[in-house]
């Protein structure tokens, strides 16, 4: 079995793929972060905007703030109302471009409609973008260079299937989606240098994405379709990272719904390893998020 793995129980039988858990990994991960911030000259400063009043937004905010106090990493939170001008968020971006105590600037997507987020994001100092979101650091994750900063997500990928242990070296990859904040630079994380996986990239205009999967050893799904990757989609032994976050309908909950995955929870039978929803790559993206405030400070402050 894979480093830091555990069988997985569902369903009242045993499966056969281990579990990659996301909230060990990001426990492993803060236990480094807290070591590197007492040796940080100051104390890092991340800076939150949201706008608006989307209550799934308001909870991700929340767990970034609630992180940074646990890693002692100081946060500003700005929150702004739904109709706010776009002219009032540059504002602050710029104020906090100039603020020298201050290394983390996160813009909360989504932003309200009538704002241009590309725009926004391209205000951000490349140094504060903890996002890893400014064509900047983009472009220097396609240049395959190590001093820009990397999106959280897939970031936060690469950091479990490393601490799973996972040689990828000459393995078949499937990345599904192609968003610029996921699938992308996953796809970039995985082929890079050092790393050396053959990557597919699926979309929704892939002819057929099941046998796109079928040939993969690692499968990351990133598309936002509930259980859309089926235990069919899947061959034995493949490592399965499922980044999907849905909420569905479920009137066997209290609440009436319940979060799934991009990948059926019977993919399990098939594969070696899956991550979990939730608890997999959810506490990683944000672990990685402080990972990249504690590095932008480093970097500022040396
Ligand atoms: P997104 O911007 O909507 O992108 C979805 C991608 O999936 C697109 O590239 C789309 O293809 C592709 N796609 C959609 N339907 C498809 C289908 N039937 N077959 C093949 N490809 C299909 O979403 P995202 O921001 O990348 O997020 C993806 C999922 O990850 C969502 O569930 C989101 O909530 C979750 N997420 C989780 C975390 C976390 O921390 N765990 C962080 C970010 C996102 P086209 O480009 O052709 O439209």
């Amino acid at each position: 079995m894979h480093k830091n793995a555990q069988t997985v129980e569902a369903f009242g039988r045993f499966m056969s793929a281990a579990r990659i858990d996301g909230k060990a990994c990001a426990a492993d991960l803060e236990k480094r972060l807290k070591q590197r911030i007492a040796n940080c000259s100051v104390q890092p400063h991340l800076a939150v905007i949201i706008v608006g009043d989307d209550p799934a937004s308001h909870v991700y905010v929340n767990n970034k703030i609630r992180s940074c106090e646990r890693l002692g990493i100081r946060s500003t939170h700005v929150e702004l109302p739904e109709d706010t001008d776009e002219s009032v968020v540059a504002d602050y971006i710029q104020s906090m471009n100039q603020q020298n105590d201050l290394h983390g600037i996160l813009i909360q997507s989504p932003l309200p409609k009538h704002m241009n987020e590309e725009a926004l994001t391209e205000l951000i100092d490349p140094r504060k973008d903890v996002d890893g979101f400014h064509p900047v650091n983009l472009g220097r994750l396609v240049q395959g260079r190590s001093d820009g900063m990397v999106p959280c997500t897939p970031a936060g990928v690469m950091e479990m299937l490393r601490w799973a242990e996972v040689d990828l070296t000459g393995k078949k990859a499937v990345v599904l989606g192609r968003s610029f904040n996921v699938g992308m630079p996953q796809a970039l994380l995985l082929a890079a240098r050092g790393v050396d996986a053959t990557v597919t990239v699926v979309h929704s205009r892939t002819r057929d994405a099941k046998s796109e999967c079928l040939q993969a050893d690692v499968i990351v799904a990133a598309v936002g379709r509930p259980e859309m990757i089926q235990p069919d989609w899947v061959k034995k032994g493949a490592i399965v990272v499922d980044v999907g976050i849905n909420r569905v309908d479920d009137s066997s909950r209290e609440r009436g719904w319940r979060l799934a995955g991009d990948v059926h929870p019977d993919v399990a039978l098939h594969a070696s390893l899956l991550s979990p929803v939730p608890g997999g790559v959810g506490p990683m993206t944000v672990a990685m998020l402080m990972a990249n405030t504690v590095t932008a400070t480093e970097r500022l402050c040396s």
